[in-house]
């Protein structure tokens, strides 16, 4: 079972790598956008970091809650109040359990990934976010390593598609041929996610 110091360490380890690729996810940004993903998302999942230090949350719903609420406080642009919206839903999902499966957890993210595609308007195939965490979902409900390999395959495949939501939209078909930094940032999400799981060893 995965308790809240899992889902502590899966929103660590995500910070660590997009601290990592912050440099990578904002030159993706300046091709399609306006080249603020990286920093966007260090500012973001820095203040999760700090926040979940200073009051660590005692079930795996808190944790996310908090995390997600950070988000939207503190990035601004397109991808703060999604990445938020889809953490804060994933944690609603979860409850108050003190500790839930990792088919729960693939479950009440299918419901944070709804929300997504909710609040943005978006579609698999408009080159968002959703490119990667739709398969990510679906391939979560047979391991970790399923989720991260089609999450990432998934950011790859945003590479010839045109954007139809979010500022890239505005390139028209001179988004063509960039992969969207959000669906690289998502895959970044669920790695962690792996990350953390492989580190657990059996106990998750
Ligand atoms: P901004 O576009 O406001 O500068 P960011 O650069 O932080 O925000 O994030 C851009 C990313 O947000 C895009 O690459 C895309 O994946 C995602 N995005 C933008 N609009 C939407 C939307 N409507 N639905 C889902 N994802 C979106
Ligand atoms: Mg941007």
């Amino acid at each position: 079972m995965l308790d809240a110091e899992f889902f502590h360490r899966w929103m660590t380890t995500t910070a660590a790598s997009v601290d990592r690729e912050a440099a990578r996810l904002t030159e993706l940004d300046s091709a399609i956008g306006d080249a603020d993903h990286g920093s966007n998302l260090q500012r973001g999942f820095t203040a999760v970091s700090a926040a979940l230090g200073k009051e660590p949350p005692g079930t795996p719903g808190g944790v996310l809650t908090l995390a997600g609420r950070q988000l939207i406080s503190t990035v601004g642009g397109a991808s703060g109040p999604l990445y938020g919206t889809l953490l804060r839903r994933t944690g609603k999902a979860l409850g108050d359990a003190p500790a839930v499966s990792a088919d729960e957890l693939a479950r009440a993210l299918g419901e944070g990934v709804a929300a997504v595609a909710q609040l943005g308007g978006a579609q698999a195939g408009d080159k968002t976010m959703l490119d990667a965490l739709l398969p990510a979902v679906e391939a979560l409900g047979t391991s970790f390593e399923a989720g991260r390999d089609a999450a990432q395959a998934g950011a790859e495949a945003t590479v010839p598609l045109q954007a139809r939501k979010g500022r890239a939209s505005y390139l028209g078909e001179r988004s063509i041929g960039h992969q969207d930094p959000g669906a690289t940032s998502a895959a970044l999400l669920i790695a962690a996610l792996a990350e953390t799981a492989a580190a657990a060893g059996g106990d998750a």
